[in-house]
């Protein structure tokens, strides 16, 4: 790699990582700060259903053999959209496959978040500090650097890329506080089980609601890989949502993980029909975790007085609902650009980051709208720009 600085990147999350990938490819000097110890420091379970628009750009940024291994790794599963079940009866609903989700040769192509993020960090790890909280950064007068939680800074970087998701402080400060994070009040669980425990689904990906409750809907979304199906290695996921209200955290504390989780999700299931019950009784508690159900300002990513060493990607400038599964789907595209941007331009150049911002907002701006029209049809959700908490 040149001996020129290097670009700074806050985070060693997905797209932090791709763009990793891409600078590595060009020959251009990376550091990534990540605050967690290591890979593995939380539980990393949940799927990522990957669309036409996400696999393209993580294929325009791998080496052809590190697509293929990634490519490997990929579930894919047959059917064309989601199968909806009504939670009590076991029945299909009228709502069956409205969206066609094939993304490439006619399936559904899923990944493990912890397995694309270990193919996407090969060949970076030495340029990766584990342990390094960001907290913002300070520009010197031909660089920037980073600024950590315990008081210090980084080496200075010729640019700073800040991937370090929804309470991302470079996204605050480079913007002004424009980019806001809005939390729509909704809650989630992730849960696993053995793949057996899904034999009484079929094939697909299965959207399972329970619209009985006063309080509010529940739902289950998990995809089930017939591939897999007899592989007592691998465990299939679901990730449960719920209308603002209905799923509960004790003292709202997201680090919770395990049993308490783990409960509060069969709490919710207690009358949903027996072939739904094994995904619940045969969770393995371990790998239960809570989220936040969170979105960027509906009207779509702000404009800021572009500052030309620092910028945003992934989350931490446009946080999306699950609903349509496109988070990881744009934060990828994010990589891919910015990647190509530093690669045209042989590193950092005055100009790199505005046009990146430019192109980047109008992507953006749609995905989050219909991320967010589709939560409120579907979960009930409402976010108001002007007094709606923020997180
Ligand atoms: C349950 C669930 C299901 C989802 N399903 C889908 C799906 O099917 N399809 C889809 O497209 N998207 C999905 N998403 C969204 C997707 O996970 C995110 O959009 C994606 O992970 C964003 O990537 P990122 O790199 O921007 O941020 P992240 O992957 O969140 O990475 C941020 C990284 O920054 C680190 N970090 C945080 N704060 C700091 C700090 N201060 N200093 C240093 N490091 C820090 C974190 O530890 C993390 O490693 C889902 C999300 C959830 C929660």
């Amino acid at each position: 790699m040149s001996a020129s600085k290097p670009i700074l990147i806050s985070g060693g999350g997905l797209c932090s990582l791709l763009l990793a990938q891409s600078l590595r490819r060009s020959n251009i000097p990376f550091r990534i700060f990540e605050r967690d110890a290591s890979f593995t420091f939380r539980a990393q379970g949940y799927r990522l259903r990957l669309s036409s628009e996400g696999l393209d750009a993580i294929e325009s940024v791998l080496e052809p053999q590190l697509w293929q291994k990634f490519w490997d790794k990929c579930g894919k599963t047959g059917g064309l959209g989601f199968t909806a079940l009504d939670a009590i009866t076991g029945e299909v609903t009228e709502h069956a496959a409205p969206e066609n989700l094939a993304s490439r040769d006619g399936k559904v192509v899923g990944i493990a978040r912890g397995d694309m993020r270990k193919v996407f960090a090969e060949g970076c790890e030495e340029h990766i500090e584990w342990a390094r909280h960001v907290t913002g950064y300070e520009l010197t007068d031909d660089g920037v650097v980073a600024t950590f939680a315990d008081g210090s800074k980084s080496i200075e970087g010729s640019m700073l890329v800040g991937g370090e998701g929804i309470y991302s402080k470079v996204a605050k400060q480079v913007s002004g506080g424009r980019i806001k994070v809005f939390d729509t009040g909704a809650r989630g669980i992730h849960g696993q089980a053995p793949t057996t425990a899904f034999k009484g689904l079929g094939e697909g990906v299965f959207a399972v609601r329970d619209r009985s409750r006063p309080d509010g809907a529940v739902f289950i979304i998990t995809n089930v890989r017939p591939d897999q199906m007899n592989d007592p290695n691998v465990e299939f996921g679901w990730t449960m949502g719920g209308q603002p209200g209905v799923i509960q955290v004790p003292n709202d504390n997201y680090s919770i993980v395990g049993k308490q989780a783990a409960d509060i999700a069969k709490s919710l299931v207690k009358n949903w029909h027996p072939r739904f019950k094994p995904l619940f009784d045969e969770m393995n508690e371990s790998e239960a975790a809570f989220w936040k159900i969170t979105c960027s300002s509906p009207s779509g990513v702000p404009e800021w007085p572009n500052e030309p060493r620092v910028t945003v990607v992934g989350d931490a400038c446009h946080s999306m609902t699950p609903a349509g599964g496109i988070g990881a789907n744009t934060a990828v595209q994010d990589s891919a650009l910015l990647g190509r941007l530093i690669r045209e331009a042989g590193g950092f150049k005055p100009g790199v980051t505005a046009a990146y911002e430019r192109d980047m907002r109008v992507y953006a701006s749609k995905a989050v709208h219909q991320s967010y029209t589709t939560a409120v049809s579907s979960f009930g959700v409402k976010i108001d720009e002007a007094t709606s908490p923020t997180v």
